[in-house]
């Protein structure tokens, strides 16, 4: 089976036009991934941070004409906001979703009626039917509150088996974690598919963020490489493309499913990682 190829775009701050994505996607538009996802602030709900991913989404899927999947985390979310919000994206034409809990807000108490992305995931299949494709995501080297890789796995059945059509990977850098991840969910009887999560590194103090968020860990050729050229910001660009291209031809020469590129609304990123793997595909 042909391998996925998808993107992930975030919308422009609340204090900035929405608008201004419109120049990123107008300059992506060259590009033709399988689907290109727009992650979405845990913080609000249909009304205000789910409402401007939906407009975003929205211009995916009928400006540009890409298939547009919406990122939905839950742990602010009532029942009613993710009726309001499954309408929105109804009514739009967007039919996929990544179904996630999303990480507790400083200054905001969770509502509570999703617990875990497991119960979001129940409540769209009761609610839609077969309506959505639904996404979920996957942590290769277990997520960070979670004390036991088996366990996570065993929570990752419970969602899937919940009705999940596809996973999505957290970023990692090292391609062992995550075939070894692949082995034990297939032995666990997880079979949908699952996109690899690669962020191709254009500065030192992104990828320091994302690790500390993430808990990803750092193998040393990569570690060499933040050394020897992180003070010098055109030379790491280059490296980290270079290091995910090699990352992608490899996941892509074992049979990974698909890649999903954390591109971080960089059409420069997008573009050089898309010309080094699109024979590959
Ligand atoms: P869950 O599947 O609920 O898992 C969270 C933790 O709870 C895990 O440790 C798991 O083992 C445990 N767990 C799961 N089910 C149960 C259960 N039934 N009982 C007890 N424990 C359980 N965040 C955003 O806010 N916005 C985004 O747009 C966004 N996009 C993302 C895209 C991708 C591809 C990925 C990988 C992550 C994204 N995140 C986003 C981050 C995500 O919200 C966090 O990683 C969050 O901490 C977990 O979300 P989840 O859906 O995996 O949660």
């Amino acid at each position: 089976m042909k391998a996925k190829f998808s993107f992930e775009v975030f919308p422009p701050k609340q204090t900035m036009p929405v608008e201004v994505i419109y120049k990123t996607l107008e300059e992506l538009s060259d590009i033709k991934p399988d689907f290109i996802s727009v992650t979405c602030g845990a913080g609000g709900s249909s009304a205000n941070a789910g409402g401007r991913m939906i407009e975003v989404a929205d211009a995916i899927q009928n400006k540009y004409h890409r298939k547009a999947v919406a990122h939905m985390p839950c742990i602010n979310l009532s029942k009613n906001d993710v009726s309001e919000m499954l309408k929105e994206l109804d009514k739009r034409g967007i039919d996929s979703i990544l179904a996630l809990r999303g990480d507790k807000v400083p200054g905001i108490e969770p509502k509570k009626e999703f617990i875990h992305a497991v119960d979001l995931i129940s409540f769209i299949r009761r609610e839609t039917g077969d309506k959505f494709k639904i996404y979920a995501a996957c942590y290769p080297e277990g997520h960070t509150e979670s004390n036991d890789f088996d366990e996570d796995i065993n929570f990752l059945k419970q969602k899937v088996d919940a009705g999940v059509d596809g996973l999505i990977s957290q970023l990692f850098f090292d391609n062992n974690f995550f075939f070894y991840f692949i082995e034990k969910i297939r032995r666990a009887g997880i079979n949908v598919p699952v996109e690899a999560g690669i962020m191709p590194v254009t500065n030192k103090k992104q990828i320091e963020k994302m690790v500390n968020i993430c808990g990803a860990s750092l193998p040393v050729k990569f570690r060499k490489i933040l050394d020897k050229y992180g003070d010098n910001p055109d030379a790491l660009k280059d490296a980290g493309i270079i290091y995910a291209s090699e990352q992608i031809a490899d996941l892509l020469a074992r049979d990974a499913d698909g890649i999903h590129l954390y591109v971080m609304n960089n059409v420069y990123v997008a573009h050089k990682i898309d010309d080094a793997i699109k024979n590959l595909l």
